[in-house]
Formats: structure tokens, sequence, C-alpha cells
């Protein structure tokens, strides 16, 4: 199944691996031009666009770091010049697991910069930019209303935070048809949780489907919720979890 997104520009931040990789893949697969953001390595940001224009799509990387509030102007303008902003995909994300014994304040603080700060200053910065019926999704994760081990405050509520926000932006956006959603991925076989990594078999009994799910799941999800086939959800949380938090 695809989604008819083309005529849109869309954004990806932290596209160059994972699942950020993934949807920026498969939205460009569905038509739309997509600017993904990195924030260290060019190369392999570089090798992403260079996929999605061998299957015949558009996209450029731009250098961004999601955690520095001054530096969303450098892919929002680049989104922007192409006539507006129509998919605004926060994806950029890290994880950090202590708890509160050894979590001191310089952890919560530097992944609240990623993963709160980023998506806020990235969303202000693109109001004037987005077109009427724009969809803004933001990578939340279950851990957001479920904490199934110790050590996941900091993280799980970084989360929690990004869903509220989600829920507000619906409410303050929704008179100009722009829709506002999280997707909440239970564990998804990346770099930050690798499906031969320590917690996976712990991470499978936990699902009903007794598997790690993949990064293009997620992204056929985000396309789905870019795409005007969901033109009546806003405001929502969406777990994709194979059922881990039945
Ligand atoms: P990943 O570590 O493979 O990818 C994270 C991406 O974010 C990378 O491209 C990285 O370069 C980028 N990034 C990190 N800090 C950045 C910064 N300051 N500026 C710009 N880019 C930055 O992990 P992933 O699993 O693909 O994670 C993607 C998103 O999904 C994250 O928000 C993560 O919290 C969320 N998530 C992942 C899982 C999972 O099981 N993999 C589950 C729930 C939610």
């Amino acid at each position: 199944m695809t989604y008819d997104l083309s005529n849109k520009t869309a954004i990806v931040t932290g596209g160059s691996r994972g699942i950020g990789a993934a949807i920026a893949t498969r939205l460009a697969a569905d038509g739309a031009h997509v600017v993904l953001t990195y924030n260290s390595s060019e190369g392999p940001a570089q090798a992403v666009v260079s996929a999605i224009k061998a299957n015949g799509g558009s996209a450029v990387a731009v250098k961004a770091d999601a955690s520095d509030p001054s530096s969303v102007a450098a892919y929002i303008d680049k989104a922007a010049e192409k006539g507006g902003i129509d998919i605004l995909v926060h994806n950029a994300g890290i994880a950090r697991m202590a708890p509160i014994s050894e979590a001191g304040l310089d952890m919560f603080r530097e992944v609240y910069k990623t993963n709160v700060d980023g998506v806020y200053a990235g969303t202000h910065a693109a109001i004037p930019h987005l077109n009427d019926g724009a969809s803004i999704i933001v990578i939340s994760s279950i851990n957001s209303h479920t904490f199934p081990i110790p050590g996941f405050a900091i993280y799980g509520s970084s989360k929690a935070a990004v869903t509220g926000l989600v829920k507000g932006w619906a409410r303050d956006l929704g008179h100009r048809n722009i829709r506002v959603n999280a997707i909440q991925p239970g564990p998804i076989d990346t770099d930050m949780n690798p499906a031969d990594g320590g917690h996976a078999e712990g991470m499978r009994r936990m699902t009903a489907l007794r598997r790690y799910g993949k990064s293009t799941e997620v992204a056929a999800l985000a396309a789905f919720l870019a795409s005007d086939e969901s033109s009546f959800i806003t405001g929502t949380g969406i777990d994709i979890d194979g059922g881990m938090t039945i």
C-alpha cells in the first residue's frame, strides 16, 4: 500500500539511520520531497539521499543539531523554500537509561535538550511555513506511558512531554486543518535498541507477537499519518509495539 504524498514537502529530523532513515525513504517513495537532518557525520545522511534519488525520489540532507534550538532554521528554511512545509517528522532522539539513584541533572538535561527542546523549537520555527492541512508527527515511545523496567524515568518522561505537546498543538493548530500526532513505538530493531542486544530476549517475550518491529513498519504508520487518508486523526498517540502494552 502506498499513500499519495506527491507535491508535498517533508522534514525528517535524524534521518540518517534507523527509524528516521526508514521514514525519509518511505515518504520519498510515496512522492514527497524530503529534507532530512543529521547532526554528526554527513556520509550516512548522503547515503540515504542517494538511495532515495536512485529510487526516483527527491531528497536533500541538512546538518542541524536537534539539541541546539538555534540550528532549526537551517532545515526549516531549506524545506520552506520549495513552497511551504506539509509534513514535519520529529524523529531525532536519544536514550539514556539509569535509575534516579545514579542519574543526575546532567543526564536529565542532555536527554530533554534533544527529545523535548528540539521538538518544541523545530515546531515553533516551522509554524509560519506550515501549509494549511499539514501533518506534524512526533516519534515518541510506549515509554511515554509505560515503564516496564527500572531506569526509564528520564527517557520515558521526555517522551511523555512530547506526547503532551502533540495534544496541545493539535488544539492550537486544528483551525488550520493542521493535524498533530505522536507515534509511540515499542521495541524496534535499530542502533538504539538492537534485536541482538542484552535486553532483546526479554523485550521479545513482552510483546504479543514475540518479535522486534522493523523501522519500515514504523515508516508505514508515519506515511499514513502524513497522508490525507488519516484526515480525521489528530491529537493522539498511537502505539506500534507488537502488543507489548496490552
Ligand atoms: P537511532 O539511534 O538509530 O537513531 C536516532 C537518530 O537521531 C539518529 O539518526 C541520530 O543521528 C539522530 N539524532 C540523535 N541526536 C540528534 C541531535 N542532537 N540532532 C540531530 N539528530 C540527532 O535510534 P532509532 O531507534 O532510529 O530512534 C529514532 C526515534 O525513535 C527516537 O526518537 C527514539 O527515541 C524513538 N524510539 C525508538 C525505539 C526503538 O526501540 N528503536 C522505541 C521507541 C521510540
